[in-house]
């Protein structure tokens, strides 16, 4: 079902056929693409225009018990394969997505809706996690030392923890791919990965990139489905699974570790966000707007690190609010392709209306569009950056996470107030805290409950850093040194005084 690269088309609707005639659309079960065992489709369509972009394979219960069969079957020879292998297929890979940047790019902005430049970034960043692994891949360290007796030695070693289900988001169709796909290739993990049905043509073209980097038949195996639980359901009830990677919701990722409590399954769970940013009134103003606009539309807000709450200083509220209403009213809206274009469409009609609910019950408990507060007329899902002025605190806004271009703006008058209203949430992934005051970040990083704190810094993830949360935004970290262990068991030997 693959396609070889094409010649450049001519026109830019010649490109988007030719490339989304590239993707294979079967499932990739031990090597092969395959049809669903029941000949079930699925579409997958534009949220620019809602337009069906591909049409894919849907796989059945049955093809998700025969990707894990194949990954079981790949496991052990993975396991003893030598690291400098892994790491260089996991270095191929990053040259060939890489050197398809502009395809994945194009691929995203067509299934998720970002703008162009920001699918790019995407592509620098989700590559980034395939070389940085590979370089993880051969420094798999364990440890050795003599027992505070003095006698016996230890011995620890860091083992493949064995086939892993990985469940993806729509919202970073590349990135949250490879951040889960690349620590389990370098620590000698088998894989079934089950991509969001919003957005599952990147993880196709990804997982052929994977093939064609000389990633043995069965490693990775990649059920896209319209049924998520289909999938999930039996393997997590599969004692030959071993670990489930998620990211998505709080509410799927708890219901997940029910199931994964049958087993004492290893579970990596990356949930939900609603990140205070939070400006003091030493901050530097403009550069805390920019942080702002970074921080609240990078994904069109649709991102668990979102600013989802803006707490701002009293004695400088009105100031940046005005230049923050500002800089989002002129942020352009548009389909994705368009170069001028700054905001995507959101996901689909459900997630648009979602976010007008949250407006419109923010603005009968008292607050103020200063700018948008409504859907955009014509096709597609597209929504007007809004910033909200005066919220009440206890507004439904701050507490759920908005993923969406909306920018709640409240006040605070003492750093303390500030530190108790950041953590007066169950959620705990980012917040971002801008000040010129250095011992001022860091006493109140000390005093919130975060996973990643960015100081005067509106985006802050790096495939060389542990991505994370606290609370209900989950356990485990990817990404970092931290990211291979998410994939690794520890076995210790004792041995006898030599
Ligand atoms: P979601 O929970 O609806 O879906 C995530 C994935 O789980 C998808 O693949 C989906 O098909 C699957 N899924 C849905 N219901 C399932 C079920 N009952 N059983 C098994 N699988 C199921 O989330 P979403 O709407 O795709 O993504 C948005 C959410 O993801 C937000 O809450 C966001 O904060 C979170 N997110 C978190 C991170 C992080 O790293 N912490 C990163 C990106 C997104």
């Amino acid at each position: 079902m693959t396609v070889e690269s094409a010649v450049l088309p001519a026109t830019p609707l010649e490109r988007e056929a030719s490339l989304l005639a590239s993707v294979p659309t079967g499932l990739l079960v031990g090597g092969q693409w395959v049809d669903a065992s029941d000949g079930g489709t699925f579409d997958v369509r534009d949220p620019a225009t809602g337009e069906v972009l591909a049409t894919l394979a849907s796989a059945t219960s049955e093809d998700a018990v025969a990707a894990l069969e194949a990954a079981c079957a790949a496991q052990a020879s993975w396991a003893r394969t030598a690291p400098r292998v892994r790491a260089e297929i996991l270095r191929r890979a990053f040259d060939l997505v890489t050197a398809r940047s502009e395809d994945f790019a194009l691929l995203m902005t067509l299934e998720m809706g970002k703008p162009l430049a920001e699918a790019r970034g995407e592509v620098a960043y989700g590559a980034e996690f395939l070389r940085w692994f590979s370089e993880e891949t051969v420094r798999n360290y364990g440890r050795f030392l003599t027992t505070p007796e003095g006698k016996n030695r230890i011995l620890v070693q860091h083992k493949p923890v064995g086939p892993c289900l990985l469940i993806t988001p729509w919202n970073f169709p590349l990135a949250m791919a490879t951040r889960k796909v690349a620590p389990a290739v370098a620590a000698g993990c088998t894989m079934v990965l089950k991509p969001a049905k919003l957005t599952p043509l990147t993880s196709q073209l990804f997982a052929q990139t994977m093939m064609e980097a000389g990633l043995p038949a069965g490693v990775l195996n990649v059920v896209s489905s319209s049924s998520a639980s289909g999938i999930s359901g039996p393997l997590l009830k599969d004692s030959r699974l071993r670990k489930v990677s998620f990211t998505g919701s709080t509410p799927v990722g708890k219901r997940l570790m029910t199931e994964a409590s049958r087993h004492v399954l290893r579970t990596s769970m990356e949930l939900g966000g609603n990140a205070p940013f939070i400006v003091f009134e030493d901050a530097d103003l403009d550069k805390a707007v920019e942080g702002a606009i970074a921080a609240k539309m990078r994904n069109m807000g649709e991102a668990c690190t979102a600013a989802n709450r803006f707490l701002v200083q009293e004695s400088v509220a009105q100031e940046f609010t005005r230049k923050f209403a500002a800089a989002m009213g002129a942020l352009a809206t548009g389909r994705g392709t368009d170069p001028a274009s700054q905001v995507g469409p959101l996901i689909d009609d459900s997630a648009r209306d979602d976010v007008h609910a949250l407006v419109r019950d923010a603005i009968d408990a008292g607050a103020v569009a200063l700018v948008g507060g409504a859907h955009v007329d014509g096709p597609g899902y597209f929504y007007q950056p809004t910033v909200l002025a005066d919220v009440p605190n206890n507004a439904e806004i701050l507490n759920q996470e908005i993923f969406g271009p909306v920018a709640p703006v409240t006040t605070f008058s003492t750093e303390q107030d500030a530190i108790q209203l950041a953590n007066a949430s169950e959620y705990g992934l980012a917040a971002y805290l801008y000040s010129r005051d250095f011992n001022r970040l860091l006493r109140v990083a000390e005093q919130i409950e975060f996973g990643m704190v960015g100081f005067n810094a509106g985006i802050i993830s790096n495939a060389a850093a542990p991505f994370g949360g606290v609370k209900q935004s989950g356990l485990g970290r990817e990404g970092g040194s931290e990211g291979i262990a998410e994939y690794t068991t520890t076995q210790y030997v004792g041995i006898a005084d030599p």
